[in-house]
């Protein structure tokens, strides 16, 4: 029997049919590239999200996808038909904004209803539907309510019921929690993913915050300047980044730049010139001595200690400074280090992990090691 992870994992499967194809689509306004020769295939049932710093083209592809705006060159496909050239209502896609777009005049049921009128079907059919849709976002006692009598989230899984009224086999989200206060937004993550597994329809989401697309998503696509930086699950991503760009966008990172010296097996040696110091990176591939390289390394590898270590093994990686900063967020204490003037390493020390050693305060000399295989070595 195929299981849940099955279905998920269908982009690894050569197989599987394609929902979306987008191949080789360019849009550019003036002598912008807003999207830049991008190609990008998604599965049926993807929570799939588009993520980048604002104006890195992620909106503009989602409005192609929708049919809102025309692609310079390049070909869309949906469900194997070619839509590039189709106007938007005939694209088997709905679109939720970002503003959420909701009729202010009309109740929360005539908003979710308002497509299907359009579109003609009988009334029973109509009604039954809003009823559906209501209970699935957990309205169904504000039916007669009008969008300024209800709370943010609430107009949200309103918006999000009338583009799922219509049952479509993708739909496009803009944003769709941008409106919403932190609390809120991560309550609503968790409900918009159990909705999207429920119905099994494919989200394409457009976010810039990386902690909902991390949270939410089957796999996700990093852009910067129209094109993709990296696509993966979003352990992928997180844990293999595969270049200085995309492992500074995702997460907290140290990143130390240097030249490779020596590469024994699989582990390089770097020099890194502005700690004045040799560092270890796992490394599977081999790298000519003298190429720029940098070592990424995430805060929470980091141990820190008030000691040094006497014994250092050779897969190991040891620095000192000075305690600048100190960040308490319960869980988890986060330490600014200063290792050289112009650098600054983010460590992070989980607060319910036993001490062995005294606890560090503002000012103390303080040594970070890591593992060279906890490092990731970055060409590009
Ligand atoms: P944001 O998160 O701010 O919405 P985005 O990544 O979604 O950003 P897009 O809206 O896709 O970015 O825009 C990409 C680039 O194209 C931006 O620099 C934007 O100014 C430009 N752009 C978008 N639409 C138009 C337009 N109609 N005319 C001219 N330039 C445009």
């Amino acid at each position: 029997m195929a299981g849940p992870r099955a279905v998920l994992e269908a982009w690894q499967d050569p197989s599987a049919a394609p929902l979306v194809e987008i191949r080789n689509v360019t849009k550019t306004f003036g002598n912008f590239y807003a999207v830049d020769d991008l190609s990008l295939t998604i599965y049926p049932k993807e929570f799939f999200s588009l993520l980048g710093a604002s104006g890195c083209g992620k909106t503009t592809l989602l409005r192609m996808l929708a049919g809102f705006e025309r692609p310079d060159s390049g070909r869309l496909l949906i469900g194997g038909e070619e839509v590039t050239h189709l106007p938007p209502y005939q694209r088997p896609v709905n679109m939720m904004f970002q503003s959420y777009a909701l009729f202010p005049h009309l109740s929360v049921a005539d908003n979710i209803a308002f497509g299907l009128r359009q579109e003609g079907l009988p009334r029973q059919e109509i009604n039954q539907r809003v009823a559906e849709m209501l209970e699935l976002v957990r309205l169904s006692d504000y039916a007669k309510r009008k969008p300024d009598q209800l709370s943010g989230g609430q107009r949200q899984r309103v918006a999000l019921a009338r583009s799922l009224a219509k049952h479509p086999k993708l739909l496009l989200l803009d944003e769709p929690l941008g409106a919403l206060d932190r609390k809120l937004r991560e309550h609503t993550q968790f409900e918009l993913v159990n909705i999207q597994e429920r119905l099994g329809i494919t989200f394409i989401m457009v976010t810039h915050d990386q902690e909902e697309a991390m949270t939410m998503s089957t796999r996700m696509a990093v852009m910067n300047e129209g094109r993709i930086r990296q696509l993966g699950t979003p352990g992928e991503i997180y844990e293999h980044p595969n270049n200085r760009f995309v492992a500074g966008f995702i997460g907290a990172v140290n990143q130390f730049e240097g030249r490779v010296i020596a590469q024994n097996e699989k582990q390089l040696q770097i020099h890194c010139e502005i700690t004045d110091s040799n560092l270890v990176v796992h490394c599977e591939h081999e790298i000519t001595l003298g190429t720029p390289i940098a070592i990424a390394i995430r805060p929470e590898k980091i141990t820190i200690s008030t000691v040094a270590s006497e014994t250092i093994e050779k897969s190991e990686n040891q620095l000192t400074g000075c305690v600048e900063e100190i960040a308490y967020l319960g869980d988890v204490s986060i330490y600014h280090v200063r290792v050289a003037p112009e650098l600054l390493v983010e460590a992070q020390l989980t607060n319910s992990a036993r001490r062995h050693t005294a606890p560090l305060t503002w000012g103390d000399q303080a040594w970070l090691r890591w593992k060279a295989e906890d490092g990731i070595a970055l060409l590009e």
